[in-house]
């Protein structure tokens, strides 16, 4: 005997997107097919794990594009970010290992290496 209902209908059954002829169709379809009613529940767990995790299925091909796009755009930003943080990363480790021991034996380089930072900040800011 062939279905009556199709996988669709039993999603639209569970979302209650049928009309009350639809709906009475499948339940009745149901009632009757133990195959339908199995996948039936199948759909009904899926959809209270997307539901548990506060998501909404979504189209494979939509998440693939939207995973490649996220890549696409960290390959190009990535390098110039890392370049720029490593800098500042340097810099800031021989200001604090350097600035330490400079202030205690030589304070008027101190003082001049204080005014270099300065002015790259302040044109950093600009
Ligand atoms: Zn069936």
């Amino acid at each position: 005997m062939p279905h009556e209902v199709t996988p669709e209908d039993l999603s639209a059954y569970l979302d209650r997107e049928l009309d009350a002829a639809a709906l009475a169709g499948v339940a009745g379809h149901l009632a009757s097919c133990p195959e339908c009613a199995a996948l039936l529940q199948r759909l009904k767990g899926a959809s209270a794990a997307f539901k548990k995790h506060g998501l909404e299925p979504a189209p494979e091909g939509m998440v693939f594009r939207a995973l490649r796009a996220r890549r696409r755009g960290g390959e190009r930003g990535a390098p110039r970010r890392l370049g720029f943080a490593f800098a500042m990363a340097v810099i800031v480790v021989v200001v604090l290992a350097g600035g330490v021991a400079f202030k205690r034996f030589m304070p008027q380089v101190f003082e001049q290496i204080q005014g270099m930072i300065g002015k790259a900040a302040g044109s950093l800011g600009r």
